[in-house]
């Protein structure tokens, strides 16, 4: 069977007549919806007779055994938010069917290649994403965290990965599938504006963004608004409103993609008689270079004590969450930018803000590429979530390429 971009396409208006509504996407990992869905893609691939398994994190595998064991893997997640868009993560799975369709009409592969779709990706239901790449990569260390999670109906994680045969103490036992793996490879629509502002169809992904997220706390003096006079003021808002500002300008600096948020302020007393005696500030910070982004936190640190200085104030600054960038493969990079010119004449190099199981795969050690597709307007987790049609014919036709690639480089190497 020769490639058929245009089937991609007709799947997954499919896929979205099947388990959307209305609101969009309904396809939340660990639900009937979802589970329905698996077993419309088992349907869908077993005309190519490429082999289904489920790993022990919930992960579903397509193996089409090749002349090598060695395998190109094929990655994406059929699991949306609620109310999610038609193309987030299922866009990935339905080319990589196309894919698997073309090599399997062509005979037995060079090297072995395997279609996974990754058990909840989004993380929806319990607020932990990349749960089956995680577990496969063997990055996943936070079980006891995991087991405490419940639902927004106080359905306990474990239980709720019962339901669909998944044992949480034995999921890490889904390393072993990544134990043949010589390369993987993703597609995925951009969810930013970024291609569309370019007015290009295709990209190719240089990595995931690291991130520090941090809590900053200002902490001046309550005092009366009417009483007190505005130079005796310790304003603590007045500290976290000027590192709102100066972030802009933080970022502007380090440039290369940079981006800082000042996503909250919580202020107490917060009432309108008072000055603000603390304020609570979050931020994060992103940025693909590791030193880089280490510089833009040190300024925004050494913004703080300056503005508490002149504001009369106290500031701490605490660590939530961090992730180190993660950069993806340089040989899969060119042989991707090749696969999107082939296609599209023209690719351009980008990060990703967002995290996407590509990055757990890679911070395994196995050799990564993603490409991206145009988002219209860089919407996405919503219904308005789109790609032009021939946009996603380009981009199953680029993965192809990229694959047919990879396979030549795995048989070689
Ligand atoms: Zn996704």
């Amino acid at each position: 069977m020769p490639l058929d971009p245009s089937r991609l396409v007709a799947e997954l208006r499919e896929l979205q007549e099947l388990t959307g509504d209305e609101n969009g996407a309904q396809r939340v990992a660990w639900t009937e919806t979802w589970e329905q869905a698996r077993a419309w893609l088992r349907d869908k691939v077993s005309a190519t007779g490429a082999r289904e398994e489920i790993d022990p994190a919930g992960n579903q595998w397509f193996t089409l055994a090749g002349s090598s064991e060695r395998a190109v893997l094929i990655g994406g997640h059929i699991d949306s938010v609620p109310n999610g868009g038609w193309l987030d993560g299922c866009l990935n799975v339905l080319a990589g069917v196309e894919v698997l369709r073309r090599i399997a009409a062509e005979g037995t592969p060079a090297v072995t290649v395997r279609l996974v779709n990754w058990a909840d990706e989004e993380g929806a239901r319990f607020g932990r994403s990349l749960f089956g790449s995680s577990a496969a990569a063997g990055s996943m260390r936070d079980q006891d965290e995991l087991r405490a999670l419940s639902d927004h109906d106080g359905i306990a994680l474990p239980d709720a990965l019962a339901e669909h045969g998944v044992d949480l103490d034995r999921a890490l036992e889904a390393r072993s599938e990544l134990d043949s793996a010589a390369a993987y490879l993703e597609l995925h629509i951009e969810q930013g504006p970024v291609l569309e502002s370019l007015d290009l169809p295709l990209g190719v992904v240089l990595g995931t963004f690291g991130v520090e997220r941090h809590r900053i706390t200002w902490h001046g003096q309550a005092a009366h608004a009417g009483s007190t006079p505005m130079a005796e003021r310790r304003d603590a808002l007045a500290g976290a409103a000027r590192l709102a500002l100066e972030l802009r300008d933080i970022a502007a600096r380090t440039g290369d993609g940079a981006v800082c948020t000042s996503g909250n302020v919580v202020c107490r007393p917060g009432i309108v008689t008072s000055v603000v005696e603390t304020a609570e500030q979050l931020l994060d910070q992103r940025h693909l270079d590791a030193a880089k982004l280490a510089s833009m936190l040190a300024e925004a640190k050494e913004a703080c004590e300056r503005f508490a200085g002149e504001e009369r104030l106290e500031v701490e600054f605490d660590r939530i969450w961090s992730i180190e960038p993660i950069l993806f493969d340089e040989t899969l990079i060119a042989v991707c930018e090749e696969a999107i010119r082939e296609v599209a004449d023209r690719s351009h190099r980008l990060p990703s803000g967002p995290l996407h199981d590509a990055a757990e795969v890679s911070r395994a050690g196995i050799p990564t590429v993603m490409l991206f597709v145009q988002s219209l307007r860089g919407l996405s987790h919503t219904k308005l979530e789109d790609t032009k049609d021939g946009h996603l014919e380009l981009a199953v036709a680029a993965l192809d390429r990229l694959a047919s690639k990879t396979i030549d480089w795995v048989a070689r190497s």
